[in-house]
């Protein structure tokens, strides 16, 4: 799944590729895909393509200048299989329902645009045409943007205090801060040198500010590695970038133990035991729990 660093980097190759330019159509594979009905795409048409901001995990074009009536802002999330695939000479057929994997296809004055992709049968990528981003439920309640100026060691203190939740569940949830999922959760965690199961309300101050620095330089190096590559490239700059996550088996980059795995609510996460845990594997809950 794409997140911060990943949606930040698609953002500015948005922005050079697709800012400035008027929009050509705007088609859904499925009625599925686009999650609003008013106004319908077809209020895209002529448009020309503003900013192209992020809010957490979520890419928001503004297109036509908002003093402008009509301005609207398309909102995308990617989810979990999603992707954004640049086209310089986009088809000119138009898109067909079926079982290709492209939900959505935004074509430009030029010719060129963007197909979304979603690969699997689970269909959760989305888009929305609002007139404002806070419409859309997702965004009006994510929770601070960690990488900005008042994301600072006391507001993540606030955050955690009282919690009696374990730590990853917390750094994940777009509700408490914005844009870290699953994989950049178990690389703040294994830079922090901190369990995942940790909770909350247990950190003392330094281990907050310890956290705080986690987050800010793993998010703000995975952004500056992403930072002008194409989106085709992308996926594969976050795979190289990981320390840990989806590397169970392999040996940890800074002591040598083997990464290991454990399931956390609907997925895994990946830790290194030497470095997180005191050397001590984490006891697999459902695994323990099935087979009692
Ligand atoms: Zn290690």
């Amino acid at each position: 799944m794409p997140e911060l660093p990943e949606v930040e980097a698609l953002a500015a190759f948005l922005r050079e590729r697709a800012s400035g330019h008027a929009i050509a159509r705007a088609e859904a594979a499925s009625f599925a895909v686009l999650k609003t009905f008013d106004p319908p795409l077809t209020a895209l048409a002529g448009l020309v393509i503003g900013d192209v901001g992020r809010h957490g995990k979520f890419l928001d074009l503004a297109c036509g200048t908002d003093s402008q009536a009509g301005a609207l802002h398309l909102v995308i999330h990617l989810a979990r299989a999603g992707w954004l695939r640049w086209r310089d000479e986009l088809p000119a057929k138009p898109v067909r329902p079926g079982k290709s994997p492209l939900a959505f296809r935004l074509a430009l004055d030029d010719g060129s645009g963007f197909d979304l992709t979603e690969a699997g049968t689970q269909k959760r990528l989305a888009v929305y045409l609002v007139h404002d981003p806070a419409e859309v439920p997702g965004i009006a309640t994510l929770g601070p943007e960690p990488m900005a100026p008042d994301f600072t060691v006391d507001a993540l203190a606030r955050i955690l205090a009282g919690r009696r939740t374990q730590i990853k569940g917390v750094l994940r949830d777009q509700h408490i801060i914005a844009g870290i999922g699953n994989a950049y959760s178990d690389e703040v965690l294994h830079a922090a040198k901190m369990s995942p199961f940790k909770l909350a309300a247990s950190f003392t101050p330094e281990e907050v500010a310890t956290l705080h620095a986690a987050i800010v330089t793993t998010l703000r190096d995975a952004v500056e590695r992403s930072a002008g590559l194409a989106a085709a490239d992308l996926k594969g700059e976050k795979k190289t970038g990981l320390r840990v996550h989806g590397k169970a088996g392999q040996p940890c980059s800074v002591c040598g133990d083997i990464i290991r795995e454990v399931s956390f609510a609907d997925s895994a996460l990946q830790y290194c035991p030497t470095c997180q845990t005191g050397g001590k594997p984490l006891a697999d809950r459902r695994l323990s729990r099935l087979l009692k």
